[in-house]
């Protein structure tokens, strides 16, 4: 089970992953876009934390939705909305309180993706943060179906989200500013995709 405290937990740990890999996740940035990723995803997640610092949370959906609006004010880019929906849509799809199951847990992920889709209109294979989600929320339907722990599901999930990272390196950039380099969008990591690496990583630690 997952706890309101694991969400808030989860959402610390980003802002101490997004404040070390600042100059790493802006370098990515600088090479296929505007060399400001880590800055935006570091200014977001540190008003996370300090909400979530000074307020008290006691239902997962409450917490979520207060945090995705905070994204959306405070990241800026195009990330910011697109991460910020993704979370408005897990806090949506949130039904417990508190005790999160397995099977939930895969559905806040799987509507956190969906998110993604919709607010930005892209697909697997434009070398967006989709093709680290969609992998990953593959995994853990496929392990939550095979009955693994939740442990196992969210392992999976950031196994198949590290390939899928991965597999940005080679694909044109379809969606997004890299997307005005074309065919130079070839050969780079995704920003986005590797920043969401991070998020699923940091999830089933
Ligand atoms: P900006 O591109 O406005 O500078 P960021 O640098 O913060 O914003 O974020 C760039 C990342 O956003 C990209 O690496 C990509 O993963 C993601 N991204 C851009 N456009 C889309 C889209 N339409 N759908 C999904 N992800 C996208
Ligand atoms: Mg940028």
């Amino acid at each position: 089970m997952v706890s309101c405290s694991d969400i808030k937990a989860w959402l610390i740990k980003l802002a101490e992953i997004f404040k070390e890999n600042k100059d790493y996740l802006t370098e990515l940035d600088s090479a296929i876009g505007d060399a400001d990723h880590g800055i935006n995803l570091n200014r977001g997640f540190s008003a996370v934390k300090a909400d979530l610092e000074s307020k008290e949370y006691v239902s997962v959906k409450d917490l979520l939705k207060s945090e995705a609006m905070l994204l959306i004010k405070t990241i800026g880019g195009a990330s910011g909305p697109l991460l910020g929906t993704c979370f408005l849509q897990m806090s949506r799809a949130a039904v417990s309180e508190n005790e999160i199951d397995s099977k939930e847990i895969t559905q806040l992920f799987k509507a956190g993706l969906e998110g993604i889709k919709t607010r930005g209109h892209a697909v697997e294979g434009e070398k967006t943060m989709i093709d680290t989600w969609s992998p990953a929320v593959k995994a853990m339907e496929n392990a939550l179906t095979d009955g693994k722990s939740l442990e196992d599901i969210l392992k999976k999930g950031a196994e198949a989200a590290e390939e899928g990272m991965k597999s940005t390196i080679d694909m044109l950039a379809t969606k997004g500013r890299a997307s005005y380099l074309g065919e130079r969008s070839i050969g780079h990591l995704d920003p986005g995709a590797s920043s969401s690496y991070m998020m699923i990583k940091a999830a089933s630690e």
